[in-house]
């Protein structure tokens, strides 16, 4: 959704509900497959001097894949966040830019217009976590034949038994 920054006089509300087919097949990552439910976007949009102050607030589900197994889950999304935009002129340089607070995000656009589906998009990006798990006691692929261990048990793991429990049950068996 393209905003026109410069009907923006002091503050604009965008609400809107993103429908499941809104996400594209990623270009980057593969880790997003889509939206598992429909997005609601609650933007406002105010301006602070000569730049822009994005405030919004995403809620709704992705479907992502897990780092350790690969199969696809549901990961629910609420993510708040500020981004100000900043229209970058041919002459800025380093100085004008160190004037932005640095705990803030920018996001620097060309013209007087910011397509909000971008910022929408890279902060749906920044709320998947970094470990991205479908559930804490995930086992995994087995390392070396890809067995997927929630699911099933592999061969593999029989020739890791602990010494001492393999003598524990050789005893039981002479003392039958
Ligand atoms: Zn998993
Ligand atoms: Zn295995």
């Amino acid at each position: 959704m393209l905003i026109d920054l410069q009907t923006v006089i002091q503050e604009t509300e965008v609400r809107e509900t993103l429908p499941q087919d809104w996400w594209k097949a990623a270009d980057r990552a593969q880790q997003i497959l889509g939206f598992s439910r429909p997005f609601e976007a609650h933007i406002k949009i105010s301006r602070v001097g000569d730049k822009f102050l994005v405030d919004g607030k995403l809620y709704g589900g992705l479907e992502v894949v897990c780092d350790r197994c690969l199969e696809p889950f549901d990961l629910e999304v609420k993510a708040e966040f500020n981004v100000y935009l900043v229209a970058r002129e041919r002459d800025d340089n380093e100085e004008n830019l160190e004037l932005l607070d640095e705990e803030m995000e920018v996001d620097f656009i060309q013209g007087e217009t910011v397509d909000l589906d971008d910022v929408i998009r890279e902060q749906i990006y920044l709320s998947v976590p970094m470990k991205c798990v479908c559930q804490e006691s995930c086992r995994g692929l087995c390392p070396q034949c890809g067995t997927n261990l929630n699911v099933a048990s592999c061969l593999c793991e029989s020739g890791s038994t602990h010494p001492a429990f393999s003598r524990i049950e050789k005893r039981k068996i002479e003392g039958e």
